[in-house]
């Protein structure tokens, strides 16, 4: 999609450069990547126990992520959780507490007889804003977006801001062609855990849905869709060579590449015709989320490896530093931060408007209205349509 290939002049000619590196030909190779060099099996180990299968970890299922996904939209109360996901009180219990456990929200009491909480993001949770705005970003891309705000605002600067993701070394756009992946440890095979969550069945799944739009969450709230994903970067490109790297039953591997090909997320090329078999790599639209991998990368590295050692790290080609990122307007570069106050949230405006950051605890939630209300720190909600953009 265009907005995705608007890149700064200085930074495309790399860009391509590396494209044409590392650009797969589809179907002639077996293994790219780490995956070449350590064997699909050991690739496998490393993806599962690496920092992206961490937070997914951390981030819970496909529920817990349209809860976060409500929270950063400014949602604090169980009713409102209720009336915009869709999910069952019990449910929404349930996520709520694992959000709570995993340290990614925390409950705070509005009314007392009966005691009321809301819930609202630690500084944990705060930080996965960059995460957040790379979804926004792919979701206005590449998704239907009727859920999101169509577009934001940078404050500091008034510009409608596209968010871009910059290695923090160089300055560079950072892609997926750009960041290579090292091993620096062996993996913890503790820590290599199949998905406890399966939620391809039931009510709002992919399978139900299929004919409909892709959102986000479809694609990171199942676990074996991220990590069948999770295979292309490295360097995994075939079935058997896909299914030896994350040990998965052979029929939900083959179900979540039918339906990531579906999505438009991998494409699926023949390699061998007797018998047939096909050969899976990312589209621009599976590349794009990418750098929500990436930042959700970061975020596990801060968050999450509590002084383990993480077995990869990313290394930026083109100024081979470890890969930084940071999440800035592209219009003015200014990096779009979460507030570092604790427990201040994702809401902007409220200490514009009486210095207090606890402006918000009375003001009532309305549906749709709150939607447009509450907004990211860095950055303000316009309500024109996207065309507007
Ligand atoms: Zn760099
Ligand atoms: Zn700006």
């Amino acid at each position: 999609m265009a907005v995705l290939k608007k890149t700064k002049p200085r930074s495309t000619a790399s860009s391509s450069r590396q494209a044409e590196t590392v650009q797969p030909t589809a179907g002639a190779e077996r293994t790219v990547g780490i995956a070449a060099r350590v064997g699909p099996e050991r690739a496998g180990a490393i993806l599962r126990s690496s920092q992206v299968a961490m937070a997914f970890e951390a981030l819970g299922d496909r529920w817990s992520a349209l809860v976060l996904r409500e929270v950063f939209l400014g949602a604090r109360r169980f009713e409102e959780f209720v009336a915009a996901t869709g999910a069952s009180r019990a449910t929404l219990t349930l996520r709520l507490r694992s959000l709570v456990d995993e340290g990614l929200l925390h409950r705070q009491p509005y009314q007392t007889r009966p005691t009321r909480y809301e819930y609202r993001l630690t500084r944990m949770g705060s930080d996965l804003y960059a995460t957040a705005l790379m979804y926004w970003r792919w979701e206005r891309s590449y998704g239907p977006a009727t859920e999101l705000p169509p577009t934001l605002v940078h404050k500091s600067c008034g510009a409608t801001v596209m968010p871009e993701l910059r290695c923090r070394g160089c300055g560079e756009l950072l892609t997926i062609e750009s960041v290579r992946v090292e091993m620096v440890a062996e993996p913890d095979e503790r820590q290599v855990s199949l998905p406890k969550h399966c939620l391809h069945t039931g009510a709002n799944s992919w399978r139900e849905n299929e004919q409909g739009p892709v959102h986000v969450v479809d694609v990171i709230g199942d676990r074996w869709t991220a990590l069948v994903q999770a295979t292309m970067y490295y360097g995994l490109h075939r079935f058997a060579d896909i299914q030896a790297a994350l040990a998965v039953p052979t029929n939900t591997l083959a179900d979540r590449l039918r339906l990531l090909v579906q999505a438009g997320v991998l494409s699926k090329t023949p390699y061998q015709d007797n018998p047939p078999r096909y050969a899976y790599h990312l589209t621009d639209k599976g590349r794009a989320l990418y750098l929500s991998a990436f930042t959700l990368h970061q975020w596990a590295n801060r968050w999450l490896l509590r002084g383990r050692v993480a077995p990869i790290r990313l290394v930026h080609r083109s100024c081979g530093n470890a890969a930084e990122g940071m999440v800035v307007c592209d219009h003015c570069r200014e990096e779009l931060r979460a507030p570092r106050a604790i427990h201040n949230t994702m809401i902007a405006g409220e200490t514009e408007r009486d210095g207090r950051a606890h402006r918000w605890l009375d003001r009532p939630h309305h549906g749709a209205a709150r939607r447009w209300a509450h907004h990211p720190p860095a950055i303000r909600v316009c309500r024109p349509t996207r065309s507007a953009v």
